[in-house]
């Protein structure tokens, strides 16, 4: 089926959709981007994905092309023009088109581009088997906070761990973890306690992590947010990643080490159904 792409406030089938090469988000990665997973032709976390996406503009000082009715209204129009039942929504907005120069452009006018993906999100089944990583050197720029397209060292990482047999990286910083190549990691201390990392510049805030941070604490577990070291998540009684579109999937090795007993824990379990439970009721 040819998909229909929204652009700049019109709607293309795929094929004819096309976008300038003096397009920063080309020239530059001068873009940002958001990913919103749909399930049941519903969008999951909207308004988490939507505030990040503000303040990722405003970091960059984008303006968005759009009011925040009108983005919330594209997103349902290209869910229903795609017939889209599960899957995602890819969102990304440039600075916009300028002669190639360093200098932000005075007037330009921000390029948004919306597609969708369809693809099992529940019945992943990387979340049947869990995943295996290798670590990797974190050799992105310091702003991993915003939610940027330059996704280049993140793209070596994983076709690096895949060449090691692994599933994912884990990119590491100092000897600390600070996220997966597209997902947040978390660890299962053997009394329980969720381990995760601290928010700050150094990864970016990931949506899924703050629903399972405040799901995991308003089921009494106790939560830490906090580096974890490489050697600790291998000795972890478990760890899994949080994502749009992974939800929470467990890891089950990380380069050598066995996680637990190699097999999905069963408190990233509870977590990913909770997490589905919560996110199905409030999808919209
Ligand atoms: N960290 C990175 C580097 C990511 O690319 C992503 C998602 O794309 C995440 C974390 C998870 O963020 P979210 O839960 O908002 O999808």
């Amino acid at each position: 089926m040819t998909r229909t792409v929204y652009l700049n406030g019109a709607w293309f089938p795929e094929t004819e959709a096309r976008v300038s090469v003096f397009d920063r988000g080309f020239l530059f990665a001068d873009a940002i981007y958001e990913v919103t997973a749909v399930i049941g032709g519903k969008l999951i976390d909207y308004y988490g994905h939507a505030a990040r996406l503000q303040r990722s503009l405003s970091e960059l000082g984008i303006d968005c092309p759009l009011s925040e009715a009108s983005l919330l209204d594209v997103h349902r129009d290209i869910v229903r023009r795609n017939q889209l039942d599960e899957g995602l929504i890819y969102l990304q907005i440039s600075r916009g088109v300028a002669d190639r120069d360093f200098a932000y452009p005075a007037n330009a006018l921000p390029t948004l581009v919306l597609f969708t993906q369809a693809k099992p999100v529940l019945n992943n089944p990387r979340s049947e088997t869990g995943l295996s990583i290798a670590t990797l050197p974190d050799w992105r720029w310091e702003r991993r906070d915003i939610k940027t397209v330059q996704l280049l060292y993140p793209s070596m990482a994983k076709m690096e761990a895949m060449r090691r047999g692994a599933d994912d990286a884990w990119l590491v910083q100092d000897g600390l973890v600070t996220e997966g190549s597209a997902a947040t990691a978390h660890i299962v201390k053997a009394d329980g306690t969720l381990v995760t990392r601290g928010l700050s510049n150094a990864l970016l805030h990931g949506i899924t992590r703050a629903s399972i941070i405040d799901l995991a604490r308003n089921a009494g577990m106790v939560v830490e947010e906090r580096a974890f070291s490489v050697a600790e998540a291998q000795q972890a009684a478990e760890a899994f990643i949080t994502s749009a579109t992974n939800f929470a999937t467990s890891v089950v090795q990380i380069d050598d080490f066995i996680i637990g007993d190699g097999k999905p824990g069963p408190i990233a379990g509870s977590l990913r159904e909770l997490y589905t439970e919560t996110c199905l009721a409030t999808a919209i």
